[in-house]
C-alpha cells in the first residue's frame, strides 16, 4: 500500500446531504426543506447562549447533568435514564456502533430515516429494508426479515420523509414479537406533533423492558437544529453502554444552556403544536383541493405525491423560480414526491398558492 486506506465499508455510503438553504437569485428564500421548527429559536434560548459565552474557557459537563434534569422534569422521566447527544443523529450512530457491527443485521423500513442505513453500513452491519404499506411502516414485513443475525430494528415514528405514524398497538405488537435480544429503537424526533390518540413516543415500552430505546430531539419543535441537541431515554444497561461510547463532551456549553432555556419557555410546545396542527390541516386541504395527493402526516411536514418524477421535478423547479425551497425526496427512493415543511402561516399560504397555480396553469 502506498497511501493510507480507509475501511472499505466507508465507501459503501454517500455522505448525508441535508435540505438545501440557498437559492440562486434569492437573498432570503422561503426554506421549507429541512423540517425545522416554524417559529425559529425560542427567545429565551438565544438570551442564555450569549450569557454562556462567559464560560467558554471551561469544558462542559460531559454528562449534561443539568440538561438531563431539565428534560426529566419536563417529560416526567428519570434523568439517570437519559443520555444527551450532539443531535439525535449521534445517539442513533452510537447505538449502532454499540449493538451492531460486522455479521449483524439491522432492519429498517423501506423509506425509513436515512441515518440508520448510513450508520449501519459504516458499522459493518447488513442493512435490510422492509416494504411499507401505504407508505407506512409494516410490522409484519419487518418481522418477516428477522433472522438469528438480527440485532437492531429502527422505526421513526412518525417517519421522515413519509410523515406517517404507527399506533401504539402496532409498536407493541412489534416489540412483543421480536426476540428479546433485538434492540428496538423508536426514533421520535417528531413526537410532539402527533395528534392521533393511540400514540406513544416510546416511554411506555422503554419502561416495560430491556430492549427498547426512544430518541428525541431539540431540532424540530424546539427550533434548535443548529444547536445540535438530542437525547434518548433508555433502560439502565443501555445508558451505561452509551455513556462509555459517547464522546467526552458531546454537548457544548451554549447548546446545554439553550436547551434548558427552551424547556422553560412558557407555552412554547403548546403554541408550536397548535400552529402545526392548524397549518398542516390547511396546507393538506388546499393541496388536495388542487388535485394533489397528500400523504396524511403526523409530523411538521407533508409529503406530496406527484405520481411521476417529471411532474415532481417540474413542481420543484416552479417553486424554486418563486423563491421557495422544498425537498424532492430523491435520496429516499421517492423522487416523484416533494416534502414540504410546515412553516409560518404566511409561508404555508405562499407554497399552497404557487402549487395551486402550478396545477391549474
Ligand atoms: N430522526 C429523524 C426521523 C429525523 O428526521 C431527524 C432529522 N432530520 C433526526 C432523527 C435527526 O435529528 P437531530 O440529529 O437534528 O436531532
Amino acid at each position: 500500500m502506498t497511501k493510507p486506506v480507509a475501511r472499505p465499508e466507508i465507501f459503501s455510503v454517500a455522505s448525508y446531504v441535508g435540505g438545501e438553504s440557498k437559492l440562486a437569485g434569492f437573498e432570503n428564500p422561503t426554506k421549507l426543506s429541512s423540517n425545522e421548527g416554524a417559529f425559529g429559536p425560542p427567545p429565551g434560548a438565544i438570551k442564555v447562549m450569549a450569557q454562556a459565552a462567559a464560560t467558554m474557557h471551561r469544558y462542559p459537563d460531559g454528562g449534561s447533568t443539568k440538561l438531563r434534569e431539565a428534560i426529566g422534569a419536563k417529560f416526567g422521566l428519570d434523568p439517570a435514564r437519559i443520555v444527551c447527544g450532539n443531535g439525535s443523529d449521534e445517539l442513533l450512530s452510537l447505538l449502532i456502533q454499540s449493538y451492531g457491527g460486522p455479521g449483524t443485521e439491522l432492519i429498517m423500513s423501506e423509506h425509513g430515516f436515512a441515518i440508520y442505513e448510513i450508520a449501519g453500513k459504516l458499522a459493518g452491519c447488513t442493512v435490510l429494508k422492509a416494504p411499507e404499506t401505504s407508505l407506512t411502516t409494516d410490522v409484519d414485513a419487518i418481522l418477516f426479515l428477522v433472522t438469528p443475525a438480527t440485532r437492531m430494528v429502527f422505526i421513526a415514528n412518525p417517519n421522515n420523509p413519509t410523515g406517517t405514524a404507527l399506533p401504539q398497538s402496532e409498536v407493541e405488537r412489534l416489540r412483543d414479537s421480536l426476540p428479546p435480544h433485538v434492540l428496538l429503537v423508536l426514533d421520535a424526533a417528531y413526537a410532539e406533533y402527533v395528534e392521533r390518540a393511540d400514540y406513544d413516543a416510546g416511554v411506555k415500552l422503554v419502561d416495560a423492558g430491556e430492549n427498547t430505546v426512544m430518541t428525541r430531539t431539540f431540532s424540530k419543535i424546539f427550533g434548535m437544529g443548529g444547536a445540535r441537541l438530542g437525547w434518548c431515554y433508555a433502560p439502565a444497561a443501555i445508558v451505561d453502554v452509551l455513556n462509555r461510547v459517547r464522546p467526552p463532551f458531546p454537548i457544548n456549553n451554549f447548546a446545554a444552556a439553550a436547551g434548558i432555556a427552551a424547556l422553560a419557555e412558557p407555552s412554547w410546545l403548546e403554541t408550536s403544536r397548535a400552529h402545526n396542527s392548524t397549518e398542516r390541516r390547511r396546507l393538506t386541504e388546499r393541496l388536495t383541493q388542487s388535485g394533489l395527493k397528500v400523504i396524511p402526516s403526523e409530523a411538521n411536514f407533508v409529503l406530496v405525491d406527484f405520481v411521476t418524477v417529471e411532474r415532481a421535478s417540474a413542481a420543484d423547479a416552479y417553486l424554486r423560480q418563486r423563491g421557495i425551497i422544498v425537498r424532492q425526496v430523491k435520496s429516499y427512493g421517492l423522487p416523484h414526491c416533494l416534502r414540504i415543511t410546515i412553516g409560518t402561516s404566511e409561508e404555508c399560504s405562499r407554497v399552497a398558492e404557487h402549487l395551486t397555480e402550478f396545477c391549474h396553469g
